[in-house]
């Protein structure tokens, strides 16, 4: 028997890292993998678990007073423990077939980049990633002999929708969007809208903050130009779709009018089974769609008021360069005043918005950045103005 496949899930123990984890498990585990590093934040409990169950070689929490615990959870189990920034990018270093980006938020960036230096197979559910950094992302790919799949799932969607299809044949790209927890508020409900109401979506189970971004539609806004930077297409040709049932996921129209479009059940499983198996099309234990039950599927145009995210990505990519970065650190910093209560739902859009005008000034915002530093200095410019910007706001 050959070596086994080598494996490293950053962000193990979220939403995306638990269907991962599942999905290894239920694809032999330990038999068929030799897991080389998971990594986690606080649930270091579960972290521990999944590194037990899977026999990794290394676990880190990406917290140092976490450390302890980790170890504690790890006593006699031969698996190494480590805490921090440092040793999540050290763990990136370690050579892996297989790499799960499942961080959320820029926090990827940096283990991302390492992973794709040995020439990994980088399976991309951040899609925070190529929206700091497309470019950049896609060059590393490139010079390291390394691929990125999507795993987003209308990108995932849209990947399959393009196999054996020639690019230059490509018209139009649409992304569908199921309008997140309050696609069916009145507009003038959303100001008062709550954490805990934001983040319920109607159709898939995720992580809390592509919970609540999904609601204001900053979640499709960041996957506009996800989209932009992946396939290389202009942002003209780039559409976004309400549909609410979520079980078209995107679709792919043809200079001849035809269109190519990915369905399945609302399951992360089906895009991360596809990345994980690829060139393959193994079995995967997602629902089957029974469309005769389902009866309709439905669609409309977004309302352009309702979302101002989707707009502010249109100036993003009509910008290029280093707005993805600002547009995105923004987007962080507001997302967790929101989730702390201190701005209200809408007023994340205008305190994004206020960022990009700030940065707008700088003549250097849309000449593309030539390193990776430059990226998360940026990064962290927009965070320290966006917390200004905040400030301010709750003076007034
Ligand atoms: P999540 O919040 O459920 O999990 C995030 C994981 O990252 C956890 O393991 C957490 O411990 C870790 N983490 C968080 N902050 C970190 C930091 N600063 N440094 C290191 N590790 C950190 O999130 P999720 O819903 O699984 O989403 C993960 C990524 O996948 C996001 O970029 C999201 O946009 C994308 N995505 C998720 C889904 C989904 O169905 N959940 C679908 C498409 C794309
Ligand atoms: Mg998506």
């Amino acid at each position: 028997m050959g070596a086994l496949r080598s494996v490293s899930v950053f962000g193990a123990t979220g939403s995306i890292g638990e269907s991962t984890f599942d999905l290894l498990v239920r694809q032999g585990g330990r038999e068929a993998y030799r897991t080389v590093a998971l990594t986690g934040g606080r649930n270091v409990a579960r972290l521990a678990e999944q590194a037990r169950a899977l026999g990794a070689e290394l676990a880190v929490t990406a917290h140092d007073e976490c450390l302890d615990e980790l170890k504690g959870a790890l006593a006699g189990s031969g698996i190494e423990a480590a805490a921090g920034p440092t040793a999540l990018a050290e763990a990136a270093d370690r050579p892996a077939d297989w790499v799960m980006s499942g961080i959320v938020g820029a926090a990827a960036l940096v283990p991302g980049f390492r992973a794709l230096a040995h020439g990994a197979t980088l399976a991309l559910a951040n899609k925070e990633s190529l929206v700091t950094a497309g470019p950049l992302l896609l060059d590393a790919a490139r010079t390291h002999g390394a691929r990125i799949l999507p795993v987003d799932s209308e990108h995932s969607a849209i990947f399959q929708s393009l196999l054996s299809e020639d690019m230059a044949t490509v018209e139009r790209i649409i992304i569908t969007a199921s309008g997140g927890a309050f696609r069916d508020w009145p507009i003038e409900r959303l100001a008062g809208a709550t954490v805990a109401e934001a983040s319920c979506h109607p159709n898939w189970a995720m992580g809390q903050r592509i919970t609540i971004d999904s609601a204001s539609m900053f979640n499709k806004a960041l996957e506009l130009i996800e989209t932009h930077e992946f396939f290389g297409i202009t942002p003209d040709r780039i559409e976004v779709l309400l549909h609410p049932e979520s079980l078209v996921h995107a679709l792919v129209g043809f200079r001849d009018g035809g269109m190519i479009g990915h369905l399945g059940a609302p399951d992360m499983r089906h895009a991360i089974g596809y990345a994980l198996n690829w060139p393959d099309r193994a079995p995967l234990p997602v629902a089957r769609l029974d469309l005769a039950a389902v009866g309709r599927l439905t669609f409309a145009a977004p309302d352009p008021v309702r979302y101002p995210a989707l707009r502010l990505a249109r100036a993003v990519m009509e910008t290029g360069g280093l707005a993805g970065a600002v547009f995105n650190a923004a987007k962080e910093v507001a997302l967790d005043a929101f989730i702390a209560g201190r701005i209200g739902f809408l007023d994340m859009a205008g305190v994004v918005e206020t960022v990009l005008e700030r940065f707008a000034a700088s003549t250097t915002l849309g000449a593309a950045p030539r390193t990776l530093d430059i990226i998360l200095a940026t990064d962290g410019e927009a965070r320290a103005v966006a917390g200004e910007v905040i400030g301010a706001g709750r003076r007034n």
